[in-house]
Parts: C-alpha cells; sequence; structure tokens
C-alpha cells in the first residue's frame, strides 16, 4: 500500500502514520517530496489495514498495489486455469458448448432437448430445478425430483451436468446430483452460499450478478476460492443498463476485462443477457470472439410450453446453426471446440 499525505501534513501526523504501519507490522518506505510525504507499507496486507491508515489525520490517499482478490489473479497464478468438468475441460484453449432448457420440466422434455443440444456439438448439459424467479408465484422448479431427471439425463447422454443452487440448505443434495453447481446473478453475493459451495470440490459456475462491477464479482469469486475450491468458471450473463429494449445489457468488454485480471475460464450466457432468441446467436459470437471459453445457451424443443424463458429459448435448428458459427470464430481466435464426450 502507498499512503499519501495531504500537502501540509506535519512532522507528528507522519511521524504517527510510521508508528501505526510499524505496529501492523509493515516496512516502512518513507519518500518525502517538496510539497507532500509518500509513505510506502510493504509486508502482509490485511482488508482492515488500509481503512485505518485513511483514518488518520493528515494522509490523504491509501492505495492499494495488489489486487484485494488474491487467488483469482494473475499474480497469484500467471497461466490460463483449466476446470475439468468430469471429463469436460473448460478453459486453456477450447470453446466448449453448454446447452440445455432453462428449467427441468420432464425427463422426457430433457433427454429431447439434451440428445438434440449434444448432437450439435453440446458438451455439457444445463437446467435449473430451483429456479431463483422473479415472482413468487412463477413456476419455481421440480426440485429433488428435478434433479434426479437431470442425473439420469445427463449420465444416458453421457454429459456432465450443471444446475443452479439458490441456498445454503441445498448445498448437499446439489453436490450429490451435478457435476458442476451454478451459482446464479442473484446469489452473486450471497456470501453465505458462496463460502458452502467454495467447501465442496465440485466445479462451480459463477454468474456475474446483474447490478455488480467486475472487481465486485472478482471477490466473490475470491469467496468460492479462498474456501480451497479451484475449480471455477466466470460467467458473464448481462447487466441492467438505462437501455430498455433487451432483458439486460450484454457486457463483451468483461470478457477480455475478467481474461485480463483473472487465469480464470470464462464462459458467456447470450440468453440471459439478451432475454429474445433471435439475438442470441450474434451475442454468442461476440463473446466467443473476444475470448470466452465457452458459451451457455437455453435451448427448448417446444420454447412455447417452457415453463420458463420460452422468449430465449433456441430452436435445436437454431442452436446446431449457433455451433457452427461459434467454431468458425472459435478457429478464427485459434481455438478449437470441445466436443461432447463419447457415448
Ligand atoms: C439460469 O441460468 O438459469 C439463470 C437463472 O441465470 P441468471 O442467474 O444469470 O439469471
Ligand atoms: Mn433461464
Amino acid at each position: 500500500m502507498i499512503v499519501i499525505m495531504q500537502p501540509h501534513a506535519t512532522e507528528g501526523q507522519i511521524d504517527h502514520v510510521v508508528e501505526r504501519i510499524e505496529s501492523l507490522n509493515l516496512a516502512v518506505h518513507l519518500s518525502k517530496g517538496e510539497f507532500r510525504t509518500i509513505i510506502g507499507a510493504i509486508g502482509q496486507k490485511q482488508p482492515e489495514h488500509q481503512s485505518i491508515l485513511e483514518a488518520l489525520d493528515g494522509v490523504d490517499q491509501v492505495v492499494p498495489i495488489m489486487k484485494p482478490y488474491k487467488l483469482a489473479s494473475r499474480e497469484f497464478h500467471a497461466a490460463d486455469s483449466r476446470v475439468d468438468v468430469n471429463g469436460v475441460p473448460v478453459g486453456g484453449g477450447g470453446v466448449v458448448l453448454i446447452g440445455g432448457p432453462c428449467a427441468i420440466e420432464s425427463h422426457e422434455f430433457l433427454h429431447a432437448i439434451g440428445t438434440a443440444v449434444r448432437s450439435a456439438g453440446a458438451a455439457i448439459l444445463r437446467g435449473g430445478a430451483f429456479k431463483p424467479r422473479t415472482s413468487p408465484y412463477s413456476f419455481q422448479g421440480l426440485g429433488a425430483e428435478g434433479l434426479k431427471m437431470l442425473r439420469e439425463v445427463g449420465d444416458e447422454l453421457n454429459m456432465p451436468v450443471v444446475t443452479e443452487v439458490t441456498a445454503v440448505a441445498d448445498v448437499a443434495l446439489i453436490e450429490r446430483y451435478t457435476d458442476m453447481i451454478q451459482v446464479g446473478a442473484r446469489n452473486m453475493q450471497n456470501f453465505n452460499l458462496l463460502q458452502e459451495v467454495g467447501k465442496t470440490r465440485k466445479p462451480v459456475l459463477l454468474k456475474r450478478g446483474f447490478a455488480a462491477t467486475v472487481r465486485e464479482y472478482l471477490m466473490s469469486a475470491e469467496y468460492i476460492l479462498s474456501q480451497g475450491n479451484t475449480s471455477l468458471v466466470l460467467c458473464e450473463r448481462g447487466i441492467k443498463t438505462f437501455e430498455t429494449e433487451l432483458r439486460f445489457t450484454f457486457d463483451v468488454s468483461a470478457v477480455p476485462l475478467i481474461k485480463h485480471h483473472t487465469h480464470l475460464p470464462v464462459v458467456v450466457d447470450p440468453s440471459h443477457a439478451c432475454g429474445r432468441r433471435e439475438y442470441v446467436t450474434a451475442l454468442a459470437l461476440a463473446g466467443v470472439a473476444a475470448g470466452a471459453d465457452g458459451v451457455m445457451v437455453e435451448v427448448h424443443h417446444e420454447p412455447e410450453a417452457a415453463m420458463c424463458d420460452g422468449p430465449q429459448a433456441l430452436y435445436p435448428t437454431m442452436f446446431a446453426e449457433l455451433v457452427q458459427q461459434v467454431g468458425r470464430v472459435a478457429q478464427a481466435v485459434g481455438k478449437t471446440l470441445t466436443g461432447p464426450k463419447d457415448l
């Protein structure tokens, strides 16, 4: 950290700051300029140190040098991470497709959709059993029954599965049935939930909150990593802006930004970002062109019958076309599609 003193800070104030830094077991590096004194505080910094020093008289600013998200940062781990989702690698050079319905509705529907996305090229199957709905009167998902269906269909099609957890109390149950645990946008700052999934050793897909800055997002990632779970994949899924024509605004710039600052794989979710099937493919391509390691897309063979998010669900034929186009963009940026596991 660097402590920048106010222009007219007194010797007494400077001495006091030096003593306080030393009392925090940090080394002091003093630099007295003509107008200002700058004091370097070197050593193992705690999050509280910044506000302790900011509160001292005569201090103008305290500037941290290291990133507050240590384990997520490239300073800690320079190379790109690769996460193994039950045999399917995410990150480290490939582009993976995750496809499936918004919600698990029946074994029959899930099997039909899973078969379609697999034959189009998706390697991971998605489907929600616990749905975080804006209205308490909307369909909330099939719960434990849905998890069983997801596991069965995943096994039948040899596809790892990902599903969302919405409550600490459900982590153990979901851990048992899934290959990857999703934490949704609405729970990005549910710190208890982040710690609980961090205690498991299942891969986690952490979505960005739609009102969260990238820095806040990476601090949430740090919560999971700090519990020892290093199998973490991030997902940009759109943020709230003043634009109202689409459900959210797809923040494509978040992809290179996150990849610059962290080693974690990043996938994009164009479905929730725009909310309309006609725009999903374009956003998917933009995400991959910007460096995403994968794309998660909602697909339904009968969107008009979908219990949730029908307007953004791609028909299987549209999804197959999306995969072809994503493959071409992946190739253009020096990557290859990661296909499904053998049956
Ligand atoms: C989902 O992927 O099913 C979902 C609810 O997404 P989000 O948390 O991004 O809204
Ligand atoms: Mn959805």
